[in-house]
């Protein structure tokens, strides 16, 4: 009857779920990310999420294994610390994640990284459980990636899977790394989002602005794209032809470099362009695959939203810390 939480911080929102011995999703609760504030706010909202998902469970937090938490930024699991969460408010320097969410909840709590567990996910759980070796590829506000070698993830030194900042072009378009020509300067949806507006500033038509205030949006979420895609809007098509065409240039040449069995496509903007995409990348990759008669299998990853919070739920039942 042992139950874990997992927490997916992201920059939008806060993703909770408790999850049983076997993967099932018991409780689960959803909170807009603290826009104001400092990490201890960010902290406190994920403590009352965790409540709200352990009481749909008929738990206290006091009663599960522990706490997981997949978080952005440069995380410490053995000093309990994120430290540089640029998407998070106030989020500089280091915090301690674990001290504070452990005093709160009453259990411990490991940390790991957002992309990584979600990787992880796939590989335990998801898309991914027949393959030894994996790329994750998150689509979304940039593209992070998660790389399982062996049946091991692979951090590098602690900065491994930065697909996104695969260069695909030379001296090409700025990314919000503050470099050029990085995957994410074409794929990443801020990146997308800032060429769109140019653009439409310009005096170009697009409906994608319409669309964004009619949903009572502030940005171009994915599915904003998405719908601008269905009524045919041009520029919405050469922007997602273009991040598709950097996507399969950056994943050939990663897969050129790993050949692992299987990658895994998942994010806000891999989830909800769905299947088509995930086929309209392969087709991206094969010019620029060495190995092009025996391409790796390109999936949609399958646990959705829900991939990160059970990711992180993960870093629990294999993990023996245990903090007094
Ligand atoms: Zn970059």
């Amino acid at each position: 009857m042992a139950h874990t939480g997992g927490v997916d911080l992201g920059g939008t929102k806060i993703q909770v779920a408790i999850v049983g011995h076997g993967g099932e999703v018991v409780g689960q609760a959803r909170r807009p990310t603290p826009t104001q504030g400092g990490p201890k706010d960010v902290v406190e909202e994920i403590a009352g999420a965790l409540r709200e998902a352990a009481d749909e469970a008929g738990m206290k937090t006091s009663d599960l294994d522990g706490i997981g938490i997949g978080s952005p930024g440069k995380v410490d699991d053995d000093a309990g610390t994120v430290a540089g969460a640029r998407n998070l408010p106030g989020w500089e320097g280091a915090f301690d994640v674990r001290k504070t969410l452990e005093k709160l909840c009453g259990a411990r709590v490991a940390l790991g990284n957002d992309v990584q567990v979600a990787t992880d996910a796939e590989f335990a759980l998801g898309a991914a459980r027949q393959y030894a070796s994996l790329l994750g590829v998150f689509w979304g506000t940039g593209v992070g990636g998660g790389i399982v070698l062996d049946g091991k993830p692979w951090i590098g030194r602690d900065a491994a899977g930065e697909i996104g900042h695969v260069v695909v072009r030379p001296g090409g378009a700025l990314c919000g790394c503050g470099r050029r020509g990085c995957m994410e300067a074409y794929a990443g949806r801020a990146s997308m989002e800032g060429r769109a507006r140019r653009r439409s500033n310009r005096g170009e038509k697009t409906v994608l602005f319409k669309i964004m205030e009619d949903r009572g949006r502030t940005r171009l979420t994915s599915g904003v794209w998405a719908r601008a895609l269905d009524r045919g809007d041009p520029m919405a098509r050469q922007l997602l032809d273009r991040a598709v065409k950097a996507l399969g240039v950056g994943i050939a040449s990663s897969q050129n470099l790993l050949d692992v069995e299987a990658i895994i496509i998942g994010g806000g903007l891999g989830l909800r362009l769905g299947h088509p995409y995930v086929d309209r990348i392969r087709e991206a990759m094969m010019p620029h695959l060495f190995n092009d008669e025996r391409p790796p299998a390109i999936e949609l990853a399958a646990l959705g939203d829900l991939g990160g919070a059970i990711g992180a739920s993960l870093l629990i039942s294999s993990g023996e810390r245990l903090e007094a």
